[in-house]
């Protein structure tokens, strides 16, 4: 999967793509990452991104055509996606991410300033992405948390597939089951006796009645959309009664 990043300021996304998982998964070619800067596609000596904007008012417009050069740099056919990350986008979600995984070019803008020309999200942009109710100061931050989702479902990049599945919003839509590692007592606090016990049938029916519990305690609205088996139908019958 190719991923190409336009940005106003490549330092902030260096440092994230050469660590951890996306170091592992572009080292292994399993993702190739791409910075760009908007700034190189400027004409004028002070490289010049930004304007005012027409009709008055604070800040100021990031502009249309270095963004239209960049995009038009990386080479896009029918099937890439642009995305521009926006606070007015759709909602950054898990299957979202695992959706797309699954596409072979994604091309991200990063908007910086007041926000973008409008004609760059009619003509260019095929999705506007926002990764929660709040504003940052640039694309940057939700880019790297938007390729660090996408990336996990990427064939290959998370080396146990399993672990994918069993993370929060995945397989049954609850939130994940807490884990314990050693020492077997810490501070005073002990790990839960059933986990100790080599019974996998009881340390199963275990982790069901806590990712529920939490799931109930934490984001009950997750609740009514999740897949539950007959068992886990069981357990949740219980812990709403308790
Ligand atoms: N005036 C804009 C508004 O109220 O929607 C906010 C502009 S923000 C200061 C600058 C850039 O940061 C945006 O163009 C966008 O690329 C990015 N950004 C800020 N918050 C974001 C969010 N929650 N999700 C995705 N991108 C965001």
């Amino acid at each position: 999967m190719r991923i190409d990043i336009l940005t106003l300021f490549p330092g902030i996304l260096t440092g994230p793509i050469e660590e951890s998982l996306l170091k592992k998964a572009r080292d292994k070619g399993l993702l190739d990452i791409r910075i760009i800067n908007i700034r190189d596609f400027t004409v004028d000596k002070h490289k010049t991104a930004d304007d005012n904007p027409y009709g008055g008012g604070a800040g100021m417009v990031l502009k249309p055509e270095p963004v239209f050069k960049a995009v038009e740099s990386v080479g896009i056919d029918k099937d890439t996606k642009v995305i521009l990350l926006s606070p007015a986008g759709n909602r950054l979600s898990q299957k979202k991410a695992k959706e797309l995984a699954k596409e072979k070019h994604l091309v991200l803008i990063c908007g910086h300033y007041e926000g973008i020309d409008e004609r760059v999200k009619e003509e260019l942009v095929t999705e506007e992405i926002s990764i929660g109710d709040y504003v940052l100061t640039g694309g940057e931050l939700p880019a790297l948390v938007l390729i660090d989702a996408v990336a996990r479902f990427v064939p290959g990049v998370v080396k146990e597939k399993e672990s994918v599945e069993k993370d929060s919003f995945n397989d049954k839509g609850l939130l994940d089951y807490p884990c314990y590692t050693r020492p077997e007592e810490f501070r005073g606090k002990k790990v839960p006796e059933v986990l100790l016990s080599g019974n996998h049938k009881k340390i199963e029916h275990w982790r069901k009645t806590e990712a529920l519990r939490r799931t109930l305690q934490r984001r009950p609205d997750l609740i009514d959309a999740a897949k539950l088996d007959k068992e886990e139908q069981q357990i949740l019958k219980e812990i709403s009664e308790q």
